[in-house]
């Protein structure tokens, strides 16, 4: 358990005497309102709403998280619950230290690393991998609450289970978020029968608005109420859970449920910027990633580059690339294989990282460092590396602060929406495919053992101000988490933004060159410039992640929350704030242009206004190709024309001067550039010092 260092300075007193608009944490701002008795930030009104009354009814932060995950497996099923495993990150305020419950799901006994292997030796394809009972681990979750209660809450788990069960057996109001999730996922709830018959009875996907009533669950909850744990790792719970995986094709047995153990641990910690963070260490690849991610980009003047700005994204996105390189080669279950902790985050080492970073074009081969260079001892040959796809799933991130000071950052998940697909009969609760964040391969750290956990990318995580805790932050998404829960950091800490709009600034997710996810709102002209380096955008945005965040001023007492839109985000304080998020508006249909420009089979964003076709010839407004292009008008011999006051500039001729081969796809109305990517030299052996950003010491 890490104990946090305490400082009394006096000169911050003063100062927060002079200046009392000024809050003394970032990511909090006079325009927010305040709770001073206790705040959560739900993914789920309904969960957020029973945190918010344990908390009101004298629970800690511990009672409140354990009663909000009971009550997210009902309204928010498809997310986590007992059928799962997660994170629970606590800041004890009177011990003054950080520690985290992991109830990570572990392997079976019965396993080994050709697991997912089929017959021919390939692994098996993905849609059967991931809805196998050989997908499902061993869950912790249960059992990581009653640790978390019996260590560190006030409250019994017979009485924080109570208002989820209410949920279950009274029924619940299915939300547009749910109602989505149900759609989207109509193959998966049907393959096996028993989940289609809670979320599509009678075949009929249950939409926005429909009540949801759980009587099978509500049976297993008040089972646990009235026996305890014991009914789900040793009894009927558990005999019915392992009947049903080993239907499915697993091997799990109900030894594996009695053998699970919780594990807590130490977050990894670091600094970025003076402040100090606290985040998820392994089996979590998470809190490594966003550490080495943040201090890369602390040799930047982000704050300068502006939020969202190509300058920022640029390095960002080759920030993460980086970071993922080290992810993929050292991050696994520390109790089967070291990990370089100390080295990933040595400041020489991430230097020499920052080094590979060049600030005029995207780096094309990315190759993980040797972190171990920086460690008391080289345990590498005991490490054994190797590449790996990313799986991405949803999962669920609250945040919640008690009257005390207490706070707590908890990531929990069944891995995919409706993890595996697989309800247990009877019982009413979705399993989790944790067993899909392992390797489909055998051969590296993260390879399929007996009893280990998988390799996760969940990152609860707090910010720490003077010693001081003041930011709890997580989000879903597998490896879209570690990005989301940097940018929102950075949007707290360099980009000075309060928290609530820290969460709904748009991110980008990116884990390798050359693919970029985006949501929308990244400026057009920011999306052409990074084109024009080489990275390449996905065509359409999309969601990347759920922040839910709890801050606190400790100077003023005051508790804030920021929620997200991309659920029904809720934030409540016991005596002030209540925010929840609407559904959010379809977007309107983009007019169609008169062409497409496609560069390397990539449509390039213009809109239909900055498209013309004249006399045959495809012209794109000046200033947009050259930056999609990544080239300079005066480099060019191209002369443009005006077309409604618009200067334009025509495109074969443009993509011709750059080398480009053209041609026109009469079908698609589509103009097709395509060019060989210039072999740079590898830049592994590039060290880039010109850059206007970069901070020198
Ligand atoms: N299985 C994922 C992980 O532990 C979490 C699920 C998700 O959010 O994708 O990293």
């Amino acid at each position: 358990m890490v104990k946090l260092k305490s400082f009394v300075i006096a000169s911050f007193t003063f100062f927060s005497l002079v200046t009392p608009a000024l809050a003394h944490v970032p990511g909090v701002d006079p325009t927010m309102e305040a709770a001073t008795k206790g705040i959560v930030a739900v993914a789920h009104p309904l969960a957020a709403e029973v945190g918010k009354e344990i908390l009101a009814n004298g629970g800690n932060a511990v009672d409140a998280a354990a009663a909000i995950q009971l009550s997210l497996m009902v309204v928010e099923p498809m997310m986590s619950g007992i059928g799962g495993g997660g994170f629970l990150m606590v800041y004890l305020k009177d011990q003054n230290k950080i520690t985290i419950i992991d109830s990570r799901e572990m392997a079976p006994k019965d396993v080994t690393p050709n697991y997912f292997l089929g017959e021919d030796g390939k692994p098996i394809p993905w849609f059967e991998r991931h809805t196998s009972g050989k997908a499902v681990g061993v869950p912790g979750t249960l059992k990581g609450v009653e640790v978390a209660l019996e260590k560190y809450g006030t409250k019994k788990l017979a009485e924080v289970i109570q208002p989820a069960i209410e949920q279950a057996e009274k029924g619940i109001t299915v939300n547009w978020s749910m109602a989505q999730y149900i759609g989207e996922n109509a193959d998966k709830l049907k393959q096996y029968g028993t989940a289609a018959e809670v979320f599509y009875p009678g075949g009929v996907a249950k939409k926005e608005g429909d009540f949801l009533v759980q009587p099978n669950l509500a049976k297993t909850l008040k089972l646990i109420q009235e026996k305890g744990t014991d009914v789900f790792y040793k009894g009927e719970v558990g005999e019915a859970l392992v009947a049903e995986v080993q239907k499915r094709g697993g091997t799990m047995t109900i030894e594996d449920l009695n053998n699970y153990v919780v594990k807590e641990r130490e977050p990894v910690l670091g600094e970025y910027r003076g402040y100090q963070v606290a985040s998820m260490s392994p089996p979590s690849s998470g809190g490594l990633t966003v550490l080495q991610i943040l201090q890369l980009m602390e040799g930047y003047d982000v704050k300068k580059m502006g939020v969202n700005s190509a300058d920022y994204l640029h390095r960002l996105i080759e920030s993460i690339h980086l970071a993922y390189a080290d992810r993929a080669a050292y991050m696994a279950d520390e109790d089967f294989y070291p990990v370089p902790k100390k080295g990933l985050i040595d400041k020489t080492y991430i230097d020499e990282r920052r080094q590979l970073i060049n600030p005029a074009e995207a780096n094309a081969v990315v190759k993980e460092g040797n972190p171990w260079k920086y460690e008391d001892e080289d345990l590498s040959a005991l490490a054994k590396v190797k590449e790996k796809e990313n799986p991405t799933g949803e999962t669920t991130h609250f945040s919640v602060m008690d009257q005390w000071g207490n706070l707590v950052s908890y990531t929990t998940t069944i891995e995919a929406v409706f993890g595996s697909g697989i309800m247990v009969p009877g019982y009413g609760f979705m399993l989790n495919n944790e067993m899909t964040d392992f390797d489909a391969t055998p051969g590296g750290v993260n390879q399929v053992e007996p009893g280990k956990r998988p390799r996760s990318s969940m990152t609860p995580t707090l910010v720490i101000k003077d010693g001081q805790p003041f930011m709890a932050v997580g989000s879903p998404g597998g490896p879209t988490i570690i990005t989301s829960v940097a940018q929102t950091i950075m949007n707290v800490i360099d980009h000075d933004l309060n928290i609530q709009d820290a969460i709904l600034t748009p991110r980008i997710y990116s884990s390798n060159y050359p693919d970029v996810r985006w949501e929308s709102g990244i400026n057009q002209d920011v999306i052409l410039e990074l084109l024009g380096k080489g990275h390449r955008f996905d065509e359409a945005p999309q969601n990347i992640g759920n922040v839910q965040a709890v801050m606190y001023d400790f100077e003023t007492g005051k508790m804030y929350g920021g929620a997200d839109n991309t659920r029904e985000g809720s934030v409540l304080g016991v005596d002030a704030v209540k925010i929840v998020m609407d559904k959010p508006k379809a977007a309107e249909p983009t007019e169609k242009g008169s062409f497409t420009l496609k560069v390397n089979g990539l449509s390039y964003p213009f809109t239909a206004s900055q498209l013309h076709i004249q006399d045959g010839t495809s012209y794109v407004e000046a200033g947009k190709l050259l930056l999609g292009l990544g080239a300079e008008a005066k480099n060019l011999a191209v002369d443009s024309i005006q077309v409604n006051g618009i200067e334009v500039l025509p495109v074969r001729a443009v993509a011709e001067a750059l080398g480009y081969q053209v041609s026109w796809n009469k079908e698609e109305r589509a103009v097709l550039l395509a060019k060989e990517k210039a072999q740079t030299s590898t830049p592994v052996q590039n060290h880039y010092s010109e850059d206007k950003f970069k901070i020198t010491n």
